[in-house]
């Protein structure tokens, strides 16, 4: 099987009129229905829509009205992120029949040059969870494109899953909070790009932890995922946080060698034996193209950066969910009893373990009387760990460390791992996401016949060195 056209020959090949944009849709549609039966990457598949959108750009080609970068290229949404007229659940049986009214600005702007939604992909429940077995009351795990017993990863297991096992041109845009881009990227052995923090407008995302959430994408190269990343950064007026900075080009950077990057020390002391062995492999390969490679500590991040943000994000998760009450947003029950009983009642059918886990946690963690031992103390402790990567940045370009400490794991394991232990598998991708670092997630080998995953992070804003070194690293292969 040839590999598919990357975006930019796809783009080019519809330009010239070689690629009908209503074939190729259709192709693709009928791929992700197909899979959907087995592998369940898809919440919601949406063939009319798309369709639709696709006809209407075929048609503004021959007039001359469509141009864009992504032109006709078709793209899977998390779940977590709203699409106009297409149900949005998060991946909660609580927002079941949520269709929202407006689309969120990395959607607008995907759409705006070009883009086609095809679909919402499956993810753990509001992104609780690192192998996407967390997922809503009446939803399905997506399974290992590999290797159906194991897991896709999480949250964005449907994006990842679906992006390794299309043969067809296409891209996705995914939500991380705490690595919930690079973990699946990692475990289905393709690229996941998660942007600095505030890059990526936040409107339109249903959030999990706003000081923490990202929206950016995943593909099967970083050229793929560095476009897409492209088109939907840059300020937005309905995001307060979000940030000024365009990304232009970003998906026509060139690979470099020439990079200062540092070995994070604890966080490969962290990792199984054959993941270290096949990230050390890679590294040795970029030193010997004329990288620099230094050993760096960050003791801190590498001690306190899973507890610090499992208190945080609990907080903020806690009070995202409190407005899912059975009053304005999807599952409705009928209304008996006082504001306690019915809250209650679609509450407890709402949510599924994990959700009610986190809301009790976090709930627990801002009380009057604990909030100063826990919620700001790890908010200092954040502070703490934000200084330490910037110490670490004065002198190098990137950082690197294995994305997950493990292979794809089987879903038998996954059941006998505790809460505590399944929430310590996130040790390598929670310190960047909590100092709202861009950080790449590029596949580099294989154990296990799973694919093995390299974590590249660079320092805020420097999305440019993260793709050079990512390209670099995918060079190796
Ligand atoms: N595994 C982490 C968690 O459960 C990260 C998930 C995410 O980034 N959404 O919180």
């Amino acid at each position: 099987m040839a590999k598919p056209l990357s975006l930019k020959q796809f783009v080019a090949e519809v330009k010239k009129g070689n690629i009908s944009i209503v074939e190729h849709t259709e192709k693709i549609l009928a791929e992700a229905e197909q899979s959907n039966q087995t592998y369940r990457y898809f919440n919601l598949i949406a063939r009319d829509s798309a369709l639709k959108q696709a006809k209407e750009i075929e048609a503004g080609i021959k007039t001359g009205r469509h141009k864009g970068k992504l032109l006709g290229v078709p793209i899977s949404v998390k779940d977590c992120i709203c699409v106009k007229g297409i149900e949005s659940r998060a991946g909660s049986h609580i927002l079941s029949g949520y269709t929202p009214l407006f689309s969120a600005t990395a959607i607008e702007k995907a759409k705006a040059e070009g883009a086609i939604t095809i679909g919402k992909t499956a993810q753990d429940e509001f992104g609780f969870g690192t192998f996407c077995n967390n997922v809503g009351i009446g939803f399905a795990r997506p399974l290992n494109p590999r290797d159906r017993k194991r897991c896709c990863g999480g949250s964005s297991g449907g994006s990842a899953g679906f992006a390794a096992l299309s043969k067809l041109t296409h891209t996705s845009i995914g939500q991380s909070t705490g690595g919930s881009i690079a973990c699946p990227a990692s475990f289905c052995g393709v690229v996941g790009l998660t942007p600095t923090y505030g890059l990526v407008s936040r409107y339109g995302l249903i959030d999990y932890a706003n000081s923490l959430d990202k929206i950016g994408s995943l593909g099967k190269t970083v050229e793929d995922a560095a476009l897409l990343l492209e088109v939907i950064s840059g300020y937005d007026v309905n995001d307060s946080t979000s940030l000024s900075e365009e990304m232009d080009e970003l998906g026509s950077v060139n690979p470099s060698n020439d990079l200062r990057v540092g070995i994070v020390k604890e966080l490969f002391k962290g990792c199984d034996k054959p993941v270290q062995k096949e990230c050390r492999k890679a590294i040795d390969k970029l030193e010997k193209e004329g990288a620099t490679v230094e050993e760096i500590s960050l003791p801190l991040n590498a001690k306190f950066g899973i507890a610090a943000y499992y208190l945080v994000s609990t907080a903020e998760a806690s009070t995202n969910l409190a407005k899912f009450c059975g009053m304005r947003y999807g599952l409705h029950e009928r209304l008996e009893g006082n504001f306690n009983e019915y809250f209650t009642k679609v509450r407890s059918k709402g949510f599924g373990e994990e959700a009610k886990r986190r809301i009790l946690l976090g709930t627990f963690a801002r009380m009057a009387g604990f909030r100063d031992a826990y919620y700001l103390k790890a908010m200092k402790v954040r502070t703490k760990l934000i200084k330490e990567f910037k110490q670490a940045f004065a002198n190098i370009d990137v950082l690197l460390n294995p994305t997950m400490p493990i292979v794809a794991p089987t879903f038998r394991e996954i059941e006998k791992l505790s809460p505590m232990q399944q929430y310590a598998m996130d040790l390598c991708t929670v310190p960047a996401n909590l100092a709202g670092l861009p950080h790449a997630s590029v596949p580099i080998g294989i154990h296990e016949k799973m694919p093995v995953g390299l974590m590249i992070t660079a320092d805020h804003l420097q999305e440019r060195k993260m793709v050079q070194a990512a390209l670099a690293v995918e060079g190796l292969r």
